[in-house]
């Protein structure tokens, strides 16, 4: 079986190492000359996201990018804990969450997809997919073109693919909110190593991510109704917004480097996932948000493996992968848009969730996240060599 997996970032190489173990021929179309380079900062994959790394033997590769982030922490403006649990695991899971640049986790995807078989061709963007026989005729930006039994498109928010299966497919919205990400090159009193702290500022939440080996990374996620000049944010009109909570103002004193600002999305539910031989992973499917976008995608990843392992053919299969990933995929958009609520609240919403979050972080976080957690993920077996 051939695929050509449109997008080459988490969804897309993750998919060719899951689609070579299912015994496919992949060959990866990615727009960018370097896709891995520094965009997007940091993420955190939850443990849901490393055993569906395990699942396609990847997890190694990925922990030895990253770093081991076992506590998170939520804090008031004024410096009050508002909880502290196990960050995106439950409390008795060993396995700990795993942050990483972007960039890092792709390269290292990238790798393995590569080691797995795969072809990563890059420069040229999908423009158009066409039924062809009993498969898919690809075409690219460049004008070549390729045919394969199967077309994934894993290629992001802005997918061309989910617009080419949906004339009238969603389109993303800006979500009145931007992020500003960066470093320190030490320690900040108050961010321990090994934790990710979450802190409910008036402008905005604040997140500082304190390194095992010291530096801290940090996001700033800034209230906005209506998008701003990314060129115009500077580091000295983000202290500004922060100055009257102590621990971004600590870590914004002590930055030493500011990445490029960039706008969040929303956007409605895709109705459209696939046709017989075209199906989408990824953002491009369910831009989900709430830390688990990477984790999602490469689940998505592991369950399309499955599903052409264990179907008769391939529309079969794209039948059974929607059925697994629509349910889960509803329930983290919920979670998603309450967490991006409570970090736009106002002051009144503000004061209320200061109050009600410590008691529902000790009486109900474990079981209110046991279902995006405790997800089987079965391993799939390594393919040698090339399907052809
Ligand atoms: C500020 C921010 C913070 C985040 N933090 C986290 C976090 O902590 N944890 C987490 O799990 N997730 C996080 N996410 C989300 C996460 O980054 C995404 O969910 C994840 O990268 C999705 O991967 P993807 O491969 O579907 O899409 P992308 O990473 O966007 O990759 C799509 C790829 O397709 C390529 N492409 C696009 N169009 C075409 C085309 N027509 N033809 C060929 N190639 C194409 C692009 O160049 C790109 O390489 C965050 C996102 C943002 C914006």
């Amino acid at each position: 079986m051939r695929v050509i997996v449109a997008g080459g970032g988490v969804a897309g190489a993750a998919t060719a190492v899951a689609l070579r173990r299912a015994g496919a021929d992949v060959t990866v179309h990615e727009a960018y000359e370097d896709p891995a380079g520094p965009v997007g900062s940091f993420l955190s994959l939850a443990v849901n996201g490393l055993r569906a790394l395990d699942a396609l033997g990847c997890l190694d590769a990925v922990r030895a990018a990253g770093f081991p982030i076992p506590r998170q922490r939520m804090w008031s403006g004024g410096g009050r804990l508002l909880g502290d649990v196990p960050r995106g695991r439950p409390a008795d899971e060993p396995m700990e969450s795993v942050s990483l640049e972007r960039g890092r986790l792709v390269a290292a995807l990238r790798a393995e997809a590569v080691r797995a078989g795969a072809r990563i061709v890059t420069g040229a963007r999908l423009t158009d997919a066409t039924p062809d026989g009993t498969g898919v005729r690809a075409e690219f930006s460049d004008g070549s073109a390729d045919d394969a039994d199967l077309l994934v498109g894993a290629d992001g928010i802005w997918s061309r693919t989910r617009r080419l299966l949906d004339p009238a497919a969603p389109e993303p919205a800006y979500a009145g909110l931007y992020s500003v990400a960066g470093e320190t090159a030490g320690p900040v009193a108050g961010v321990d190593p090994g934790t990710f702290n979450m802190v409910f500022c008036r402008a905005g939440a604040f997140a500082a991510i304190g390194r095992p080996d010291g530096p801290v990374w940090w996001a700033a996620q800034v209230a906005a109704p209506e998008p701003p000049d990314l060129a115009a944010v500077d580091p000295a009109a983000l202290a500004d917004l922060y100055r009257r909570e102590p621990m971004p103002s600590a870590v914004l004193a002590a930055a030493t480097e500011t990445h490029r600002p960039t706008l969040h999305h929303v956007m409605e539910p895709v109705r459209v996932w696939r046709t017989d031989r075209i199906v989408l992973a990824g953002d491009a499917m369910h831009p989900v948000g709430a830390g688990q976008g990477a984790s999602m995608a490469v689940e998505d990843a592991a369950a399309l493996g499955r599903a052409l392992l264990a179907a008769a053919d391939v529309p079969a299969a794209l039948a059974a992968y929607e059925a697994d990933r629509r349910a889960r995929t509803a329930d983290l958009l919920n979670l998603a848009r309450r967490n991006r609520d409570s970090k736009v609240a106002g002051p009144v919403a503000a004061r209320v969730r200061d109050i009600v979050m410590p008691l529902v972080f000790r009486r109900f976080h474990a079981c209110a996240t046991a279902w995006l957690y405790e997800r089987e993920e079965p391993r799939l077996a390594a393919v040698s060599g090339r399907a052809d």
